[in-house]
């Protein structure tokens, strides 16, 4: 079995020596949100992680979620109950939703903390609370009155869990394809009826009503993504005050049976004439979804972090255990018959790879929390806007590079410990499957790198990216002053000057050929992607120098020596992405279908 430590440390680093949060909360007017509070939050949570969700996480693996088709319920793997009721009573669910509705109010930046520790505990039990947050978000951002007053509190204290209901059978990326139907009843609320499939937490024994958001068509609805609209359907009707009345015409029809994630029930949902609320404005339906999916894919990139981190956590515990060869130059344990393996190159490689990504990634994620903070809280509107900006930038990054990184990194893990990894006993094989439906739900990897490319920065015109760019000049220009440090400084000022290069250059190009983003997209996104680990790392390893960091010496000094691993193994990368976007589409797109088989 494999177990999980929160590494509060490194977590403090990123926090309070990096990103100076305490200071920036102060100064958006939040000044509870100090060190000491901080802290007492992310170590009751990894006490709660630890103890109570980490030690699930084989059981809901091996006994995953139960349909009872003659009541249509779904019953949780043992334990996850327990551990849900807990959590509620701890007031975990509310921990930075706003003050109004029942909420604490604490920053973004710190419930992104505790989300990394429960998505690396247990990232299926995680699922259940996951999409209640993008509810709350979506319903305070676009709901009526009565949403808000009646509803919110619910999902807030997490008596109600929430679910995003879009994909149908034969729609999936494309969200013009929907076919569920909402026909307007007298009352003023509407009837929806279809089948929306592989719903995360559309059924389950954990909470007393499940509030389901449905993107559906009204009648005159115009076609195509433009005529969608958004609906509150309650699992139980729900009377003016908020008290449960009786079940609405809303059904699970069927789990799936999946490679990972076994304990998160994916579940078919049918929608036959069931009661639902409008949010927000008529065909104005993606606008809200969005609002919540933004929400969720950077928790989707947490949950990459945190499978990827407690991966590395059990593979470096196994390299420093297992023995195995001599090292190369002289035995590192003459008193053993080998040496651990530890002491092998390419065992380094694939720790240190697995190292420098969940760290620089913990830094990318916390950050990208600091730009919504600063965004929903700064009183300067234009400064607000910048960072509105830069979290839509960083976040189909954070998503799909943390998620294509989690598999790397479990796959490194299970690799490490050579055959014993592939048996499900140590439970890296589980973190593997767990890890390969990131870059799946939320918008696959191709989809993210097409918002990042075609909207964010061509469509969009970069604005997210040129605030973010001007950042990292002024860290270039800063570390180039500093001789530890120039060489990668210099490094990174090159290939963000090639990015911006390759921008025009597919801008250009897409005018005589419209494939030419979507061929560059994937290897744009990655190749961003390591730009924006370089400016972490680079800001990292300043942070050190800089000194006053609060953790040790020894803390210091790895730091600096993965910040030159990044440097020297993994950014090189960006090379092999930018020949792939000069290449553009001819490569990909000249050989005739049928030649695929021929
Ligand atoms: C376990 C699990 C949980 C899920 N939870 C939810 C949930 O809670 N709510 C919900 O609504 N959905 C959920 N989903 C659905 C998930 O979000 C979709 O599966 C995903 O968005 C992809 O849609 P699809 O499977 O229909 O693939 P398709 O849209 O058919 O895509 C297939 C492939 O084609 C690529 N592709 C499609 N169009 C383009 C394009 N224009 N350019 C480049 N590539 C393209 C895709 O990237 C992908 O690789 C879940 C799925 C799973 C498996």
């Amino acid at each position: 079995m494999s177990t999980y430590r929160v590494n509060l440390k490194d977590m403090q680093f990123v926090l309070f020596d990096v990103l100076k949060a305490d200071t920036q909360f102060a100064a958006l007017g939040l000044a509870d949100a100090n060190r000491e509070l901080i802290s007492a939050v992310l170590e009751e949570s990894a006490r709660f992680c630890e103890t109570q969700l980490a030690p699930l996480n084989a059981v809901g693996d091996r006994e995953g979620c139960t349909f009872v088709a003659e009541t249509n319920d779904v019953r949780t793997p043992a334990g996850f109950k327990q551990a849900y009721d807990q959590y509620v009573d701890m007031g975990w669910p509310s921990l930075v939703s706003p003050p109004e509705y029942g909420g604490q109010g604490l920053p973004e930046t710190v419930g992104i903390a505790v989300k990394e520790m429960i998505n690396a505990s247990n990232l299926a039990w995680g699922n259940f609370p996951l999409l209640s947050h993008g509810a709350t978000n979506a319903i305070e951002h676009h709901g009526s009155d009565w949403q808000k007053q009646v509803v919110l509190p619910h999902l807030i204290n997490g008596s109600w869990t929430g679910t995003m209901c879009l994909t149908e059978p034969q729609c999936g990326t494309d969200l013009g394809l929907i076919k569920t139907r909402a026909v307007p009843n007298a009352d003023g609320t509407y009837a929806i009826t279809g089948t929306k499939i592989f719903i995360t937490a559309g059924e389950h024994d954990l909470a007393e009503n499940i509030i389901h958001l449905v993107l559906a068509k009204l009648p005159d609805a115009p076609e195509g993504s433009k005529g969608i609209s958004l609906f509150l359907v309650p699992k139980f009707n729900i009377d003016a005050e908020g008290q449960l009345v009786d079940r609405n015409h809303v059904k699970c029809g069927s789990i799936e049976h999946k490679m990972g994630i076994h304990g998160s029930a994916t579940c078919v949902m049918n929608f036959d004439d069931a009661k639902g609320y409008l949010v927000g404005q008529a065909n104005k339906g993606l606008m809200a979804m969005f609002t919540m999916m933004n929400s969720a894919r950077l928790g989707v990139g947490l949950q990459g972090l945190g499978l990827s981190d407690r991966a590395t956590q059990n593979a470096l515990r196994y390299a420093r255990e297992r023995l195995q060869m001599r090292a190369a130059n002289q035995p590192a344990r003459p008193d053993k018959p080998a040496d651990p393996i530890i002491v092998h190159p390419d065992v380094r490689r694939m720790l240190l790879t697995n190292k420098a990504l969940v760290e620089g990634g913990r830094m990318l994620l916390y950050s990208a929390g600091l730009h919504a903070d600063s965004s929903s809280y700064s009183k300067d509107a234009a400064a607000a806007a910048t960072d509105n900006a830069v979290v839509g930038y960083l976040t189909p990054i954070a998503k799909a590079c943390m998620t294509e990184w989690s598999i790397e990194c479990t796959y490194n893990a299970m690799q490490c410990l050579g055959g014993h990894g592939y048996i499900a006993e140590h439970g890296l094989e589980q973190l593997a499957r767990d890890a390969r439906i990131t870059t799946l739900y939320e918008g696959t990897t191709g989809i993210q790198a097409l918002d990042l490319l075609g909207r964010k920065v061509l469509q969009l015109k970069g604005e997210g990216m040129q605030a973010f760019g001007a950042q990292l000049l002024q860290l270039v220009t800063d570390c180039m002053a500093v001789p530890q440090l120039a060489s990668h400084a210099q490094e990174l000022g090159k290939a963000a000057q090639e990015l911006q290069e390759l921008t025009l250059r597919i801008a250009q190009a897409v005018q005589k050929d419209g494939n030419e983003v979507g061929a560059a997209a994937y290897d744009y996104l990655m190749y961003s992607g390591y730009v924006v680990l370089g400016y972490w790392w680079l800001r990292a390893a300043k942070t050190v120098l800089d000194g006053g960091i609060t953790a040790d010496a020894e803390f210091s000094a790895a730091k600096l020596e993965t910040a030159d691993f990044y440097f020297a193994r993994l950014f090189p990368r960006t090379r092999t992405h930018a020949a792939a976007i000069r290449s553009g589409a001819a490569p990909l797109m000249t050989m005739p279908e049928s030649h695929f088989d021929a």
